[in-house]
């Protein structure tokens, strides 16, 4: 199978968006201007119902929607459009909203890009101990791309919102200083639209002695759902679960990170033929998604996602809390109600799917889970811990915040029982 992409121009030209209204249509071509816009065949022949736009939630999760910017803003955008400013213009315009849109959560940044030597090692993020993410150059794209996406500032404009590796030398010599690590994490955009033999560059030298301290490899991946054919019937599917069975008999754990955020995207012929090829590598897959207004906003979704992940052999990881950037003002949802969403969810699910842990948010000192909401003595308040933290020592330690209802994030909430800081604000950070 080939894949056709499709962009900012094809929203003009596709025929199956013609039910919606032109007020509808020319609000998403302004949307698509600012945050990026890139969908594909496989999505639009096999993951959408045309027949429910715009509430599918696939079609949401991959189209621009009117509401993805405040209406000020696309207002505006509108406004150059319909007047025929010069591209460049719009361009420059949508570059400033964009500025403004956190293009860079968690200070991934300022924060998280190690040195060795002194230099600043490009493309990797090493901020838990134990794990460094690497970013492959040629890997910084997606199959389709997410309307929440939380790394959407990769995929427009200007280099300095790019974070990659060129070459994979550099990571290497970063891990054989660091033999504290014992888990490498690909990661992109999508590591999976690479080919075979690029992939291969960055994995096979893992498997040397001198990375012994290397235990597991993980790939952060879409493309099971986006475009499950990469691993059954494209030129080199094969190769790629060759790839995956060396790292495996090497001794190592592979476990593929896959991002399904709906049940729809798992349920196609192809997408459960794809999982059992990974699988019968060796590999583990393990699944993670954030919890999207209008999209996933609903526990039964969960509920059935998790255990069609669970019957095909799939590992439930992480329900995330969508993070403060890009459109997030759409897609954000209550603290509470997430919580809400996670519990009713789970209690209805098997054990073997409660490996699913959320609502977690993954905030500038680490991934905070929301563990619920108490009430102790006169006061309401959330109960939340880390799972990971800058500093290893904050991980698991229960600590309180305020109840409040409309929190979204981390930085909406306040210390419970009239503390004036968090007991991490606190503590020296080592990270
Ligand atoms: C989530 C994350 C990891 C991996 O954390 P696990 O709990 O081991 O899955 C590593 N680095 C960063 C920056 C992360 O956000
Ligand atoms: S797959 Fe991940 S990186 Fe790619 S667009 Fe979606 S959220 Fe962003």
């Amino acid at each position: 199978m080939t894949l056709r992409f499709y962009g900012v121009e094809d929203l003009e030209k596709l025929p199956q968006l013609k039910v919606l209204s032109e007020s509808y249509r020319v609000a998403m071509k302004a949307v698509a201007q600012v945050l990026p816009f890139r969908t594909n065949s496989y999505v639009i022949e096999n993951l959408i119902d045309w027949d429910n736009i715009p509430e599918d939630p696939i079609f949401r999760l991959t189209f621009p929607q009117p509401e993805m910017l405040a209406p000020q803003l696309l207002s505006k955008i509108i406004w150059l459009l319909e007047n025929n400013s010069p591209k460049a213009h719009i361009q420059e315009i949508a570059s400033h909203i964009r500025s403004t849109l956190n293009p860079h959560p968690a200070g991934q940044v300022e924060y998280n890009i190690p040195t060795l030597d002194g230099q600043r090692v490009p493309g990797i993020q090493h901020k838990y101990p134990e794990t460094v993410l690497i970013f492959p150059t040629a890997g910084q794209t997606c199959h389709a791309y997410c309307t929440f996406c939380f790394r959407w500032s990769q995929f427009v404009g200007s280099d300095s919102f790019k974070f990659a590796t060129r070459e994979s030398g550099t990571f290497q010599a970063y891990l054989q200083n660091h033999k504290q690590v014992t888990d490498v994490l690909i990661t992109g955009g999508d590591p999976m639209v690479m080919q075979a033999r690029h992939l291969a560059l960055y994995i096979e030298p893992l498997l040397n002695k001198e990375f012994e301290h290397i235990q597991t490899i993980r790939i952060g991946t879409k493309s099971v759902a986006y475009y499950p054919n990469r691993f059954v019937d494209e030129q080199d599917s094969d190769d790629i679960l060759r790839l995956f069975e060396k790292v495996i008999a090497q001794g190592k754990h592979l476990a593929i990170m896959a991002h399904y955020d709906h049940w729809k995207e798992i349920e196609p012929e192809i997408a459960q033929q794809a999982i059992k090829r990974i699988r019968n590598t060796g590999a583990e897959i393990r699944t993670q998604a954030p919890l999207l207004r209008t999209i996933n906003d609903n526990p039964e979704v969960w509920q059935r996602m998790w255990n069609s992940q669970v019957r095909l052999g799939c590992i439930p990881y992480y329900m995330f809390v969508q993070r403060d950037t890009g459109a997030s003002r759409h897609f954000e949802i209550p603290l509470v109600r997430a919580w809400e969403i996670y519990q009713a969810a789970i209690q209805k699910v098997s054990g073997l799917a409660r490996t699913a842990r959320g609502p977690v948010m993954s905030a500038l000192p680490g991934k905070i889970v929301v563990d619920g909401v108490a009430k102790v003595g006169d006061e309401k308040v959330f109960v939340l811990s880390f799972l990971q933290g800058r500093n290893p020592d904050w991980c698991r330690r229960p600590f309180f915040a305020k109840f409040d209802e409309n929190a979204t994030w981390l930085s909406d909430l306040k210390p419970g029982f009239g503390e004036k800081e968090f007991f991490y604000e606190l503590m020296a950070c080592n990270g």
